[in-house]
């Protein structure tokens, strides 16, 4: 009987790897023949300093809207296309974007942008970021690029290598995800950095007393290698109230603003700088 049970379960777990494989095929088979230049869109997540309550930045969240498969979001179709060789492309179409959204921005206004693995580890990549930098027109001071934990991992002196021409171009270096996965404190201080975004999962825990005190070391320690923090995922103002305590620099999250249609960003920031600037607020 166990062993008939056992059979079962054997055959119900290749059942669901076949199924997932058949997705990931199925994904990259529309991916391969979409018109991504029409396809790929962004939303735009504000990021505000936690002192001013200013807006410093948007962040770049890539979607892909398939004629066939709805909207798709980046933690499925950016592995996909990073596996089916197509994530050079889909880069340069969405820094292109991005970078000409930005022409309606105010000039202090800065962009966040996501970079994959690929982007920073393969030879061409970097090259082609400052070239669509370069053509943009757009100061490469009011550029971020957010680079994961996990690219550091796969190739430590190219990763570094690319990240110091992106910094010799005059833009800005963040680690994403921070205290995720490969977390590790001995390549950070090795890296041209400009701020470090502490993973989300953080602060969902943040009302428990062991995670706050994480928090906290690693702001601290932001502070002292002189490197910015910016929280992740702030859905409460409960939350707010104990990062602001805790000396974080900035932060993102729900509570902001959820990510927007870029049709949207004037008017959100008429609004929140008409709320700073009300005495009643
Ligand atoms: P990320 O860069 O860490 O982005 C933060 C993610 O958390 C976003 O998910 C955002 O919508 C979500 N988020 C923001 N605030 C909150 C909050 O308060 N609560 C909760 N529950 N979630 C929040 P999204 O847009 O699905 O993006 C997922 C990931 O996909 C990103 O994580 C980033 O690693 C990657 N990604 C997004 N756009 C691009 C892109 O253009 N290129 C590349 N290579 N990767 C991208
Ligand atoms: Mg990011
Ligand atoms: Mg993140
Ligand atoms: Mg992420």
């Amino acid at each position: 009987y166990a062993k008939r049970n056992l059979r079962g379960q054997t055959v119900l777990f290749s059942e669901k790897h076949a199924a997932e494989i058949r997705t990931q095929t199925q994904i990259e088979r529309h991916l391969l023949s979409a018109d991504l230049e029409q396809e790929l869109i962004q939303l735009f997540q504000p990021i505000v300093d936690l002192e001013t309550g200013r807006v410093l930045s948007f962040e770049a969240l890539a979607r892909w809207y398939s004629p066939q498969l709805g909207l798709v979001p980046p933690d499925v179709f950016i592995p996909v296309a990073e596996r089916a060789g197509l994530i050079g492309g889909v880069t340069r179409i969405l820094l292109e974007k991005a970078l000409r959204e930005m022409r309606h921005w105010p000039e202090d206004i800065g962009l966040s942008f996501n970079l994959s693995a690929h982007d920073i580890c393969a030879a061409e990549g970097v090259v082609r970021l400052v070239a669509i930098v370069n053509a943009s027109g757009i100061d490469p001071k009011r550029i971020d690029f957010e680079i994961t934990e996990t690219v550091m991992a796969h190739d430590f002196i190219k990763a570094r290598q690319s990240m110091q021409t992106l910094k010799a171009l005059g833009c800005h270096l963040s680690l994403d995800d921070f205290g995720t996965g490969y977390s590790s404190l001995s390549y950070v201080h090795r890296l041209p950095l400009d701020r470090i975004k502490v993973d989300r999962s953080f602060v969902t825990d943040i009302e428990n007393e062991s995670a706050s005190k994480v928090v906290r070391s690693m702001t601290g320690l932001c502070a002292d290698m002189g490197l910015k923090s910016i929280i992740e995922g702030v859905e409460t103002p409960e939350q707010l109230g104990r990062l602001r305590q805790m000396g974080c620099d900035m932060a993102q999250g729900y509570l902001f603003a959820k990510p927007m249609h870029p049709s949207m960003i004037a008017a959100y920031l008429a609004d929140t700088n008409r709320i700073k600037a009300s005495p009643a607020a």
